[in-house]
């Protein structure tokens, strides 16, 4: 199952949740510690994929 990276615009706390791409919906993702649904998700994955270019 896929990991996702996220931060917290409020906080800055970051946190990683588990999600089946069906609960993958960026409204429901709330921080944490805070509470706040203003979180932006990290795309690590993204970065690990094209990382091999040069
Ligand atoms: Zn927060």
């Amino acid at each position: 199952m896929p990991v996702y990276d996220y931060v917290c615009k409020d906080c800055h706390k970051s946190f990683e949740l588990v999600l089946t791409l069906t609960e993958h919906d960026k409204d429901k993702i709330v921080c944490p510690k805070c509470g706040s649904k203003n979180v932006e998700q990290e795309m690590t994955e993204f970065f690990a994929v094209t990382s091999k270019k040069s």
